[in-house]
C-alpha cells in the first residue's frame, strides 16, 4: 500500500485515515516471520507545521527459540509517529521509504518499524534452559540423561583439561 505524502502536503486540508492488512510473507525477515497478514492503520493530519503521520501495526510472528529451537510465538503491536514538512520530505534525516515522486511506502514503512521493534533474540520462555548438551534434546522436555541428576557424563576433553589444570 502507498499514501502520495507529496500531494497530501500540498493539497490536504483534511485527516486522512485507513487501516489495512498486509501480507509480508515473503519478505526478508531476520529469523522470524509473520504468522498472518499485519494488521495496521494509518493516519496523516494536516496541520500549520506539515504533517502527522500515525501509524498503528500489530503484527503476530513465529520462529525457533534461539537456545532450544521449540517454536516461539509472540505479539506485538506498537504505535509510531512522524511529523512531516514538504521541505522535508527527501532529506536524508526523514527516515521514511518515499519514493522520488514522494509516494510514501506503507508497506516497506511497517517491516522497517516491525524489525525494530522484534527483539533480535527470540526465546520460548525468558528462562529457556536451551538443548541438553548430551543427547540434543531440549532440556525441559526432560531427557534421562538431564533427569538422572546431573550425572551427565563430562565431555571427555575437558575432563583432559581438568585434570591438567589440576597438576
Ligand atoms: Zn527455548
Ligand atoms: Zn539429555
Amino acid at each position: 500500500m502507498v499514501f502520495d505524502l507529496k500531494q497530501f502536503l500540498q493539497t490536504g486540508r483534511t485527516p486522512y485515515e485507513t487501516a489495512f492488512a498486509c501480507d509480508l510473507s515473503g519478505w526478508d525477515w531476520p529469523g522470524y516471520a509473520p504468522c498472518g497478514p499485519v494488521k495496521a492503520s494509518f493516519s496523516a493530519v494536516p496541520g500549520e507545521n506539515g504533517a502527522e503521520l500515525q501509524l498503528n501495526v500489530s503484527a503476530g510472528i513465529s520462529a525457533a527459540c534461539a537456545r532450544c529451537l521449540e517454536p516461539v510465538r509472540q505479539d506485538h503491536s506498537f504505535f509510531r509517529r512522524w511529523q512531516v514538512r514538504e521541505q522535508d520530505l527527501f532529506s536524508e534525516e526523514l527516515e521514511l521509504p518515499i519514493s522520488e515522486k514522494g509516494a510514501l511506502d506503507l508497506d516497506e514503512l511497517i517491516f522497517e518499524e516491525l524489525v525494530l521493534e522484534v527483539p533480535p533474540v527470540l526465546l520460548c520462555s525468558p528462562d529457556c534452559e536451551g538443548l541438553c548438551p548430551v543427547c540434543g534434546t531440549p532440556k525441559a522436555a526432560g531427557c534421562s540423561c538431564c533427569t538422572a541428576g546431573q550425572s551427565a557424563p563430562a565431555d571427555a576433553r575437558l575432563a583432559i583439561l581438568k585434570e591438567l589444570l589440576s597438576e
